[in-house]
């Protein structure tokens, strides 16, 4: 039987193997599945909403133990694993307040006596999720497709076998009917077959263009609905009237939050010239303080990467970058400890070509692009095949709101960090996919706005 093994990234020591689910095992699954779907797709909204805050309850209790889980399952720092908990803990909260009112019908003046729109769940919904955000990527896919009455399948990423699992354990611990929410360990290569399976519906995938070029094609050919949350190369504008305390903190913030692999990281530091020294000088002291180490210990700065071969690809497209012309100001290399840290890099003059400029870079490493004047700043903001989301930096609100409307991108922060917020629809243009998460807008992805028309 296949295996699939959980390996701590800070030791690069294996932590536990577990078995691929047999072709019996996900038939098992799939039937089941389909066999709750009616009976939860038929149960109240406050039935839901009374297990939206189960989850949440739950969620906060276990805090402590799932936070662990994941930081030594994908290496992050305790700190932000714990946020990230609270932060599905909240997600929980939001639908549990809004839920109700999102799915009510919409009434529609027409020729009818009475039409409206009813929105009605789709099925069984096939998540596809990355290891970033291990627990908060399923929830703010499932937590709505849930409340609007779909049951989850998650295919999780393989390097996060033990998160997968205790997600289907929390929906249990929270009362959630069986079957409801379910966990297949599975390979990327066994997913074509269940996206073809009558008994799936939709399919949600959180990840690379590459996987979403594959998901797409499949479910293309099976006629099912996809949502696709892909690659980012957010850039971050600075402007010249950019306040310098609050644009270099947040530039460190976003782009070294879960060392650097985020989709939404500012991955592009776009600099206006007469600006440009200072800024880098801000933020190579900055990053200077940032010190590698074992990411259960709360003094550290700078976590592993998840995997080894993302840091060996971080690191080519650094030294690629560099070979083309690139100013290194620090970092650059690979940290001679067990474990797949990286060094935190500041890349000055970067170019179109370079890795740097072209690629999306998936971790701890500042790209900084100068720009000549606001025209150019805007021109290489919009200079990428990726639309995610991006920033702009200045004391001028209404510059930045202009800029803002200007950039080809899912979101733009004027002032602000880019962040994932229940509240606030997320997701990409371009090739960072396509869809809505969060937000009204979420919720009512995979439904199906049926028109009821009465004479
Ligand atoms: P990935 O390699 O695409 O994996 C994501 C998920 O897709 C995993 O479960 C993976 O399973 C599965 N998968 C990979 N190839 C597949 C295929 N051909 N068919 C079906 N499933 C497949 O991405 P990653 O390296 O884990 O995550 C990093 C990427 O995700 C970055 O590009 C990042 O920007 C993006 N991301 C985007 C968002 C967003 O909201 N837009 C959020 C987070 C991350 P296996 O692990 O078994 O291969």
């Amino acid at each position: 039987m296949a295996i699939i093994h959980a390996t701590n990234p800070a030791t690069g020591e294996k932590i536990k193997c577990y078995d691929l689910f047999s072709h019996d095992a996900v038939e098992a699954v799939l039937d089941n599945s389909a066999r709750s779907r009616s009976e939860w797709a038929s149960l109240s909204l406050d039935g839901r909403t009374v297990l939206l805050r189960s989850l949440a309850n739950v969620l906060r209790t276990q805090k402590k133990n799932l936070a662990e889980l994941i930081t030594s399952e994908m290496g992050k720092l305790i700190g932000e694993a714990q946020s990230e908990i609270d932060k599905c803990a909240w997600v929980c909260d939001y639908y549990a307040d809004k839920g109700q009112q999102f799915l009510a019908d919409t009434p529609i003046e027409s020729d009818a006596s009475y039409s409206y729109i009813a929105y009605q769940p789709l099925g069984t919904i096939l998540a596809i999720m990355p290891w970033n955000f291990p627990f908060w990527q399923v929830f703010r896919c499932a937590v709505p497709a849930l409340m609007a009455g779909n049951n989850i399948l998650l295919k999780h990423a393989s390097n996060v076998p033990g998160c997968a699992l205790a997600l289907e354990q929390l929906f249990q611990t929270a009362g959630f009917p069986s079957h409801i929410f379910s966990s297949l360990l599975i390979s990327s290569n066994q997913v074509e077959a269940i996206i073809a399976d009558k008994r799936i519906h939709a399919v949600s995938l959180t990840g690379s263009e590459k996987a979403g070029r594959s998901v797409a094609a499949t479910a293309g050919q099976y006629l099912k609905k996809t949502v696709l949350e892909l690659g980012g190369s957010d850039a971050f504008v600075a402007l010249e009237d950019a306040d310098m305390d609050e644009t270099v903190m947040a530039a460190i913030q976003s782009r070294f939050l879960n060392s650097g692999q985020s989709c939404i990281a500012a991955k592009r530091f776009i600099v206006l010239n007469s600006v440009a020294d200072e800024f880098i000088e801000r933020l190579h002291m900055a990053i200077e303080k940032r010190q590698v180490g074992d990411p259960l210990n709360p003094e550290t700065t700078l976590a592993p990467m998840a995997r080894e071969d993302l840091r060996d690809i971080l690191h080519q497209q650094v030294s690629g970058s560099i070979d083309q012309g690139a100013v290194k100001v620090t970092g650059g290399k690979i940290p001679c400890r067990p474990g797949w840290f990286y060094a935190a890099t500041l890349l000055d003059h970067v170019k179109p070509g370079m890795p740097a400029y072209d690629e999306e870079v998936f971790g701890p490493v500042a790209v900084v692009i100068r720009a000549t004047d606001e025209q150019a700043a805007l021109r290489i903001a919009n200079d990428t095949r990726f639309g995610l989301g991006g920033s702009v930096w200045t004391k001028d609100a209404q510059k930045g709101e202009n800029f803002a409307r200007a950039m080809d991108c899912g979101c733009v922060y004027v002032n602000g960090m880019v962040k994932s917020d229940p509240r606030l629809p997320f997701g990409g243009i371009k090739h960072s996919g396509y869809g809505r998460e969060l937000s009204l807008l979420g919720i009512r992805e995979f439904m199906n706005a049926k028109t009821i028309w009465i004479k």
